[in-house]
């Protein structure tokens, strides 16, 4: 089988079309579907990237066919414009373009004019009867090939065009005439001597040589970093294709000129077409801008009849593509041609808009366009963000790692006390920088405006409580040096102190410095609000929130949350009037003591649940007993346990002894979570108390409650049968008191790989199963999510793991224990509702494997319940 390397495109053949991206690249192959779309194209060929891989499989050589191929597309290429290559009297000119399958902006720059020389510019001059424009389009070759295929200093040809411009006393290009552009050419071609470096007056051998700049562009640093920072991998790609597209001319005088135009706004998503014009120029003054360009109004004034003509190409050229596209054009001698279209780049919100906008117009389906939108869309979407103008200017210390959207502007505390009281106090807006934060640090955090860390990954504390908190935050930000008790931090070998501003980006995860303004976005209204609601039906999982108060309750159900799945109890006990009476509870000697405590806190509680069951009315709240490791509570102060041992009236040593023999030596698999309430009953019966006290009152308001009481960390019916009667006792008693109506429900977290393995035994205790990913892929992996800079980022890098299995859900690990305790669990409760109330539960792929594998609902903090609306619509479509 003879292979084919060379497609030609124009009104004699058009080989190739807009899907074979992959062997002639985007340009190529859009240019070839232009032309069999009837449109005016220049003709032209490709050279296909396959060639591009065989000149990298055998040490930069071609296959023997490669010439004779061109050669005879050249010739068909001659028959069809009536011109020849190197031909004195009608030259052919031509463009040698790069453009691989994936659009790569910028990576090599394009040669215009090919073909000319000292003899075909005499040609083109009789032909043309227009010197000026043919010396400015040969200069314009000669500095195009010098710099792209002989790396000659660009900055020599500017300072040649510069001298002449000097000597006649003008200013722009467009001053100078036909003599002074022969004088332009004439000092090009020195500076190409003076350079040491030939200029080749043959025009195949000027093609070969920009076909090899183009093919050995493919493998420059530049073009190697574009793929590796989008995500392409060597090898996913062939490489780049050549195509060489016969001329047309926009700097042949002021009929003339080339513009680029969007068909709708790329910032707005606006359905008016969008772009720029540029009269007497040829592509790359545009991009260039060494002039300004008009608004696409100028060519309306100057040729209304090629401005209808690209309105009517435009219409048609969207609904072909079914997208927005982003052309470029040339204007000769008041004829238009295209040069190339695609798919245009845009702004989150117009791509929302956009999508939606199609739908309305009849081009794609609600199912096209919800698999439109991405996920980092509605990220961006709603958080605060620092336009590109700011960010152009700002001055970049450090980048960590992304963990919660956003951006921030704010001056530094070090401590989260310092935090709250620059807030409270002094009316500041403040940027916690930690090396890590805990759960003493929350206060601090929801006073400051972001985060910043210098440890820990994606789903370190700081990352998930930020999370929660919809707050900014970078963590894992390794060249920032955090002092916290001088009170400054180094980065960069610059020295910051407390009070100086810093801003982050915890989209990008960049830290820059000083104060940066930031845009707030739109909350869920318009097009977003709207493509939500057509993923909601299409979707068949539920989507909670993990929420601990009232405020994160109502967020959430602004954004569409259909319930709570996580309420974590135990926030509510760091605030400061709260965590002296935990202490005393957790101190106390005598069951005496520490009822009388647990008596303090239960009014408290009630509250905080009557609050959040308000809040979400009408739709189930999973509350979770307490679960932290008790020590987490303690006081780590001196001064605290004094204050404490004189409340409790113990001793000083005394309470430090209780304090030590409290402290867990692994926190992550010891006493916590239900082996609290086994070991203390009573603040099972306390926290009882207060839900079920919370939801009778509501009961009694006339309002629907959906309580459901989920016990952590269960690893064996036994036990959850325990834990489970304490509370049912509690529960039914009060029920019966009050002589309510209230259906409640207790379940468990499986988040013990025991738990999973044992499911079906312990569904027979539990109304409803919660897969808690979190503890549930440490107790699997044997690892801390907070190890992710320790190793994990290692085991990224060195590609042992694919990704980091806290933040996306390990499907063939992990994942495997939630699908064997689901399909356990319903064996013997075939009702059984399951969810998941991990981190995983707000990110894409993991959402689409909790679609997979039947769960009922995911949850995930309040800001990520769009994404999870939308990536559950998408898991339906793509499994379909
Ligand atoms: P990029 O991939 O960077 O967009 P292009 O090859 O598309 O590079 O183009 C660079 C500029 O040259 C564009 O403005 C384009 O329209 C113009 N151009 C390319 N080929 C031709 C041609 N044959 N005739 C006129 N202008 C051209
Ligand atoms: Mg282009
Ligand atoms: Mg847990």
């Amino acid at each position: 089988m003879s292979r084919k390397y060379v497609y030609y495109f124009g009104k004699t053949k058009a080989e190739g079309d807009a899907k074979m991206k992959n062997l002639l690249g985007g340009k190529g192959a859009n240019l070839a579907e232009m032309v069999r779309l009837g449109f005016p194209v220049p003709p032209g060929f490709t050279i296909s990237t396959e060639v591009c891989k065989y000149y990298y499989d055998h040490g930069e050589k071609y296959p023997g066919e490669l010439t004779g191929e061109v050669k005879a597309a050249m010739e068909m290429l001659e028959k069809e414009t009536g011109k020849g290559f190197g031909s004195a009297e009608r030259p052919l000119l031509v463009s040698v373009r790069s453009g691989a399958a994936i659009s790569m902006p910028g990576m090599m720059d394009t040669i215009l004019n090919l073909g000319l020389n000292n003899e075909t510019v005499t040609g083109l001059i009789n032909e043309s009867g227009n010197p000026r424009f043919c010396y400015d389009a040969y200069r314009r070759f000669l500095q195009m090939f010098g710099d792209v295929v002989l790396k000659i200093e660009h900055s020599e040809f500017e300072k040649a065009l510069a001298s002449v411009k000097k000597e006649k006393g003008v200013k722009l290009d467009t001053e100078l005439d036909a003599t002074d552009m022969e004088e332009v050419v004439k000092r090009y071609l020195e500076v190409y001597k003076k350079a040491g470096k030939e200029f080749p007056q043959d025009p195949w051998e000027q093609l070969w040589m920009s076909t090899n700049a183009v093919f050995g562009s493919w493998m420059n640093e530049r073009a190697i970093k574009y793929r590796a920072l989008n995500g392409v991998k060597e090898g996913d790609l062939l490489g780049t294709a050549v195509n060489i597209c016969t001329m047309v001319f926009g700097n042949t005088g002021d009929d003339s000129g080339t513009g680029v135009a969007f068909t709708r706004d790329p910032n707005t998503g606006e359905r008016k077409f969008y772009g720029e014009y540029l009269p007497n120029a040829q592509g790359e003054d545009v991009v260039a801008g060494t002039r300004t360009p008009y608004p696409m109004t100028r060519l309306h004034e100057i040729n209304p009849a090629a401005y209808n003509q690209l309105l009517d190409i435009f219409e048609k050229l969207e609904k072909h593509y079914r997208d927005m596209q982003d052309i470029e054009f040339t204007v000769e001698h008041g004829t238009l041609y295209l040069l190339q279209t695609r798919n245009g780049k845009r702004t989150p919100y117009a791509s929302v808009k956009i999508a939606v906008d199609l739908v309305k117009e009849g081009l794609i389906s609600k199912e096209e366009a919800i698999m439109r939108v991405t996920p980092e869309h509605i990220e961006t979407l709603l958080h605060p963000y620092f336009t590109n103008e700011t960010l152009e200017s700002a001055e970049k210390l450090a980048k960590g790692i992304a963990a919660s959207p956003g951006a921030a502007s704010g001056v530094i505390a070090f401590d989260p006390e310092t935090a709250e009281r620059m807030v409270k106090e002094e009316g500041k807006v403040v940027i916690l920088v930690r090396p890590e934060t805990s759960p003493e640090d929350i206060a601090g955090m929801a006073a400051a405006q972001g985060i910043l860390t210098s440890t820990g990954g994606k789903t370190s504390h700081a990352a998930v409580v930020a999370r929660g908190m919809g707050k900014t935050c970078i963590v894992g930000c390794e060249a920032i040096e955090v002092d916290e008790h001088a009170k400054e931090m180094k980065v960069n070998g610059k020295i910051l102190k407390e009070g100086d501003w810093l801003s982050i980006d915890g989209t990008t995860g960049e830290v820059f410095m000083g104060k940066l303004d930031s845009v707030k976005p739109q909350g869920l209204e318009g097009p977003l609000a709207e493509i939500l609601v057509w993923a909601d039906k299409i979707r068949k999982l539920g989507v909670r929130t993990n929420a601990d108060t009232p405020k994160d309750a109502s967020i959430a159900r602004g954004f569409g949350a259909e319930g709570i799945g996580l309420t974590r109890t135990e926030h509510m006990f760091f605030q400061e009037d709260r965590i002296f009476a935990m202490r005393q509870m957790i101190t106390s000697n005598t069951l005496e003591q520490r009822k009388k405590a647990l008596s303090k806190l239960l009014p408290m509680q009630e509250d905080d649940f009557y609050g959040i069951f308000k809040a979400m009315e009408g739709y189930p709240v999973t509350i979770r007993l307490l679960d932290p490791p008790l020590h987490e509570f303690l006081p780590k102060e001196d001064e605290d346990v004094r204050d404490l041992a004189k409340e409790m009236g113990m001793g000083y040593y005394e309470l430090k002894a209780t304090i030590e023999e409290l402290h867990e030596f692994n926190p992550m698999m010891g006493f916590r979570g239900c082996r609290l309430a086994v070991v203390y009953p009573e603040i099972a019966e306390m926290q009882t108390r207060a839900i079920i006290g919370a939801a009778i009152k509501l009961v009694k308001e006339g309002m629907n409650v959906i309580p459901e009481i989920m016990i952590p960390l269960i690893i064996e019916l036994e036990e959850l049968k325990y834990v489970k009667a304490i509370i049912v006792k509690a529960a039914d008693e009060m029920i019966r008191e009050a002589g309510v109506d209230l259906v409640y429900k207790v379940g468990t977290m499986i988040e013990v790989p025991r738990a999973a393995i044992t499911a079906d035994e312990i569904a027979r205790e539990a109304e409803f199963f919660s897969f808690g990913t979190n503890d549930l892929t440490q107790m699997t992996f044997g690892f801390s999510r907070d190890d992710y800079g320790k190793f994990v980022s290692h085991y990224l890098e060195k590609a042992i793991l694919p990704t980091d299995p806290f933040q996306k859900l390990d499907r063939v690990g992990v994942g495997q224990l939630v699908k064997m305790g689901t399909e356990k669990g319903r064996s013997t409760r075939p009702d059984l509702k399951v969810g998941i109330c991990g981190e995983h539960g707000g990110e894409p792929s993991s959402v689409e494997f909790c679609h997979m594998v039947g769960l009922n609902y995911v949850s995930c903090s309040p800001y990520r319940v769009p994404i999870a609306r939308l990536a559950a619509a998408q898991a339906v479509i793509k499994n379909r």
